[in-house]
């Protein structure tokens, strides 16, 4: 297992500043089974010295699952949707069997009878309702990181670790955007201080679901899917951890996903920058806003493999080599290009109000692309669209096309070497591409194809830049930061 920061604790320690904790995230399948859980109570023990605090997402598949009862509930199935709930009581409560003993199983299971009551109302009313809103959601899908995260408290006090249970939704306190809250700081790290700092500097170790929080009025809230490892930033920032650490099931950032390219290679090192713009763009063993309270602390991620502890895993740092290297690439599916055509033309008020009727509807942008007389936006979700472009009428035409993917080649300063672009488009020539943009950064490098045409572009760019030697490649000139066009196939 790599090296720890030894150093930085004691220096604290020196000061009689607080202990810089380390902040341990397991992902679902590091947490999946009995078998996973004892794997977390060793590595947990290897870092006692450095005071850890764990942030533990639901078993594998689980939110999933509650998402799927969710759905189903509010096709009015609310039989199968109870169906799928009895199932997950069941693994759980397996689970509490295999590993737990005594008057704790029983207070569990009693825990476990009331929660899965809970969702089975929510169940419900969410079939009254005919439609699961987004409150209802983040209160549905945070169970499974409340189920979760208090059997693997126990779990691991009857492994031998002084843990104790800290509800996150008292701690991680957010904004009322359902599904996708941002922490509000301040309250965040003040609960933070309060309830988990005192934990820390007693030498215990504080056990916390990831992936939720809470309203100031305490009205349960999520941070978006594969929000755990934000949950382990947050942490992090507010207990000026010494570092974070993302335990996953791959040996830490690779050069593409490796479901997709089963030779893809570790990448060592990164920085903050290199690390969030691949999640931005896709890759999701990192949520996307990991990055941000980490970076602003200047704490270290390590992206660390639960199976496979020996490996060295990601470093995530401020500052790595900027030889302008292709670092990895990463394709984000279910984007929609959006086109925007004024009626007049593209002046900056109107740039102002299409932004701030996007921002009104909470509708997030990707990237963009402008020409004098038109304009193109990536989106993620179509949904809002039809009012947005009603709102709009009269001061411009909105038209979009959906089933496209971004696909990304990330690495410091890659944009400086042109002949990468060059090597980049002659690779993929024959495939068709709507958008080409490198973008606001000199980092990335990103084009636009078909959903059906990503895999392939990613394998062929995967194979140009890491399967083969990396030769120098015949310099093509390349210009232009975005272009934008190509016909509408819809
Ligand atoms: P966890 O449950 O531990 O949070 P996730 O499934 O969210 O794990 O993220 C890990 C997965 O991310 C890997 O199994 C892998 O398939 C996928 N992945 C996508 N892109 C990358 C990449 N560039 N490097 C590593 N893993 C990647
Ligand atoms: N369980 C949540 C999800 O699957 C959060 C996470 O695992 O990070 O999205
Ligand atoms: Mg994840």
């Amino acid at each position: 297992m790599n090296d720890l920061p030894r150093q930085r604790n004691v220096e604290n320690q020196a000061e009689g500043a607080p202990f810089a904790p380390v902040v341990m995230k397991f992902g679902g399948t590091s947490v999946q089974d009995a078998a996973a859980l004892r794997r977390v109570s060793k590595l947990v023990k290897r870092r006692l010295e450095l005071r850890p605090v764990l942030v533990i997402s639901a078993l594998a598949k689980v939110t999933d699952q509650l998402l799927s009862a969710g759905k189903l509930a509010a096709q009015g199935n609310e039989e199968s949707a109870k169906g799928i709930l009895q199932t997950l009581k069941q693994r759980h409560e397996h689970l509490v069997a295999e590993l737990i003993t005594g008057e704790e199983a029983a207070e569990l299971a009693a825990f476990l009878q009331d929660e899965f009551q809970v969702a089975e109302k929510l169940l419900h009313s969410i079939a009254t309702e005919g439609e699961i809103s987004p409150r209802a959601q983040d209160h549905l899908l945070g169970l499974g990181e409340s189920f979760s995260s208090r059997v693997a408290a126990v779990a691991l006090r009857q492994l031998g670790l002084d843990t104790v249970f800290v509800d996150a939704k008292q701690c991680i306190i957010t904004d009322a955007v359902h599904t996708q809250a941002t922490p509000l700081w301040d309250d965040t790290n003040e609960r933070l201080q309060e309830k988990v700092g005192p934990l820390v500097k007693a030498g215990q170790i504080p056990v916390l679901g990831g992936f939720m929080g809470s309203t100031r009025d305490g009205i349960p809230t999520t941070l978006g899917r594969g929000g755990s490892d934000y949950s382990a930033a947050i942490l992090g920032a507010g207990l000026q951890a010494c570092r974070i650490e993302i335990w996953t099931d791959v040996d830490g950032i690779m050069t593409t996903d490796p479901r997709l390219c089963p030779d893809a290679r570790r990448v060592p090192r990164m920085n903050f920058q290199e690390a969030a713009e691949l999640a931005y763009f896709g890759a999701k063993v990192l949520h996307p806003a990991t990055l941000l309270p980490a970076k602003r602390r200047n704490i270290p991620v390590w992206v660390l493999n639960s199976k496979n502890p020996e490996s060295n895993g990601t470093e995530i740092v401020a500052d790595t080599d900027a030889s302008g290297r292709v670092k990895a690439v990463t394709a984000k599916r279910g984007i929609s290009v959006v086109d925007v055509e004024p009626v007049r033309w593209l002046a900056p008020e109107l740039l102002r109000e299409i932004f701030e009727v996007f921002e009104k509807h909470h509708h997030g942008l990707d990237l963009l692309s402008a020409s004098p007389n038109s304009m193109s936006l990536l989106v993620s979700t179509t949904a809002g669209l039809p009012v947005i472009a009603e709102e709009l009428k009269g001061l411009a035409h909105l038209r979009w096309e959906n089933h496209k993917a971004l696909v990304s080649l990330v690495g410091e300063k890659i944009r400086r070497r042109p002949e990468i672009a060059s090597q980049v488009f002659s690779s993929v020539a024959d495939i068709e591409m709507r958008m080409i943009c490198q973008g606001a950064s000199e980092r990335n490098i990103s084009f636009l194809v078909d959903e059906a045409q990503a895999e392939e572009a990613v394998r062929r760019l995967h194979k140009l830049f890491f399967s083969v030697q990396e030769t120098q490649p015949e310099v093509v000139p390349f210009q232009g930061l975005c272009q934008a066009g190509g016909p509408w196939q819809s």
